[in-house]
């Protein structure tokens, strides 16, 4: 499938007329192409974006509203047109796509909604004034997306812009580009005026760049990996950008003695090999209390063998291929750096090759024990099927060991122990705290990190707050 830019309602080439190899991970062979844009295409795209701008931003919110809603229904329309390209293009398992695609038509609902809802503050000053704050937005906006959940982490962001009156430019990443493509589509179907809505593919060094770069693109709504997240601020910061960064992670999981052990340990069977384990909320660090070790283990090994790796076009199959070669690499590095680091390897630990699809990215889902808390496959961001699994003993040694790294985006904790589940949520270093649950998403509440895992919160009104500028207006009484 070759795929082309989205700008001013139509698709296009690249201006030099560049383009990359897109790749199917679960063959490893290149099966479309991508137009390699440049600063031209962004250009062309922000004027695209800049002249529909007036209009949309006057557009009354009940017209957003629907057109929105008519996004959502052509996502569910074609749903499994999307989970399909999805899949080919991420790797993932399609089953798993087509849950991803539920979620990418909810996303332009949820917002669609918020558009009608959202409402500003007044603050009457006794007699004296009353201050009430208009909330108007920014005009145009980049939103830069990851590979690990496509169309859902682009709809994420392109969708709240949109509802407060912003026009984007937008760029998928370079690995999974297909779905983003398809949507541009789809909002033209749906009736999105031409222009709010610009997407532009190619590189992150180049189109991501030039979207960051851009005078005059005011906010940067970006989701991917740390090192390019701070290089993005030193970039927008001195332009005094408004940036909200969704980083990586490095999530603690940690099992009490007391939880419902069953529950537990099902849950994170998927909460880490969910995805290969390509999700930034993923819990790449099992801490079980050491009097259930043993048995939390002994279980967690045998649920994992099982785990059917291989074709994502297989309904049976729980663990695709990852995304791209370099990153297959890059994990099958992590795996061989923990044995260094003195790591046993319970299970997996391998590629693998299954029949057909030789040459495709496949890796044994991997259980390691026996790092030290401060071993580097224990503190970097590994971001695939791997996980390490260690005891402890009290409740303040596991929060230290869980606080100990550079990250803070998600925790999830099994415990029965009510006053103990409050306790430990309260003192956990994370923007989001599971308790006897992992991935379960109220999109009204703010989603986000702390420390190296990002800046800003996305979500319900927080995401509505950044897309938008306030400004108090006191009238004296
Ligand atoms: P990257 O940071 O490599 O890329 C993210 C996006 O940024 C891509 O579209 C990429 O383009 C683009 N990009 C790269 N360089 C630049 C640049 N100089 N300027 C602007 N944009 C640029 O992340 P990955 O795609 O590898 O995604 C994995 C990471 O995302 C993991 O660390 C994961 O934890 C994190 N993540 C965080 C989430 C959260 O909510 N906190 C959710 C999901 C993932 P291209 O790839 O085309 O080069």
């Amino acid at each position: 499938m070759n795929i082309q830019n989205y700008i001013n309602g139509d698709m296009c080439a690249a201006q030099l007329g560049a383009v990359l190899d897109n790749y199917n991970p679960a063959s490893g062979k290149v099966y479309g192409t991508i137009p390699n844009s440049d600063a031209q295409d962004v250009s062309k795209a922000y004027e695209a974006a800049a002249a529909a701008f007036p209009t949309w931003s006057n557009t009354p919110a009940e017209e957003r509203f629907k057109v929105m809603n008519a996004i959502a229904e052509g996502i569910d329309n074609l749903r499994d047109a999307l989970a399909l390209a999805e899949s080919n293009d991420q790797g993932k398992p399609l089953w798993l796509a087509k849950n991803e695609m539920i979620r990418a038509a909810q996303n332009f609902r949820f917002f669609a909604t918020a558009a009608m809802q959202f409402a500003s503050e007044s603050h009457a000053m006794e007699n004296r004034a009353i201050n009430y704050t208009l909330r108007t937005p920014i005009g145009v906006v980049g939103c830069i997306s990851p590979w690990n959940l496509p169309l859902y982490l682009f709809t994420w962001k392109i969708a709240p812009a949109l509802a407060a009156g912003n026009c984007v430019v937008a760029k998928p990443s370079e690995f999974t580009p297909v779905t983003a493509a398809m949507l541009g589509e789809i909002c033209t179907a749906a009736g999105l005026p031409n222009g709010v809505l610009n997407i532009v593919h190619g590189l992150g060094a180049t189109v991501g760049q030039a979207i960051v770069e851009h005078p005059n693109i005011k906010a940067i709504s970006f989701t991917g990996g740390t090192a390019t997240g701070k290089h993005i601020s030193s970039v927008a910061g001195p332009m005094f950008k408004k940036v909200s960064l969704e980083l990586g992670g490095k999530n603690p999981n940690i099992i009490f003695a007391d939880a419902d052990l069953d529950k537990a340990i099902k849950t994170t069977v998927n909460s880490s090999f969910m995805n290969q384990g390509e999700i930034c909320l993923c819990g790449s660090r099992v801490f079980v209390e050491r009097s259930v070790y043993g048995q939390v283990k002994d279980a967690l090994v045998k649920a994992v063998s099982e785990m059917k790796v291989g074709d994502p076009l297989d309904p049976a199959t729980r663990v695709g291929a990852i995304v791209s070669k370099p990153h297959y690499e890059k994990v099958l590095g992590y795996i061989a750096l923990a044995k260094e680091e003195g790591a046993t390897v319970l299970c997996g630990g391998t590629a693998l090759h299954p029949e057909g699809l030789e040459n495709g990215y496949y890796i044994a889902p991997t259980i390691l024990e026996g790092l030290s808390a401060s071993a580097r496959c224990n503190m970097e961001e590994i971001f695939g099927p791997v996980i390490s699994i260690m005891p402890f003993d009290t409740e303040e040694e596991v929060l230290a060991m869980a606080n100990a790294t550079d990250y803070g985006l998600a925790a999830t904790v099994w415990t029965e122990h009510l006053t103990r589940a409050h306790r430990v949520a309260a003192q956990l270093q994370m923007g989001i705290v599971w308790v006897n649950c992992w991935l379960l998403r109220d999109l009204r509440t703010p989603f986000g990190g702390v420390k190296s895992s990002g800046v800003g919160r996305e979500g319900g009104w927080e995401a509505m707050r950044f897309f938008t500028e306030p400004k108090n207006v006191c009238i004296a009484l």
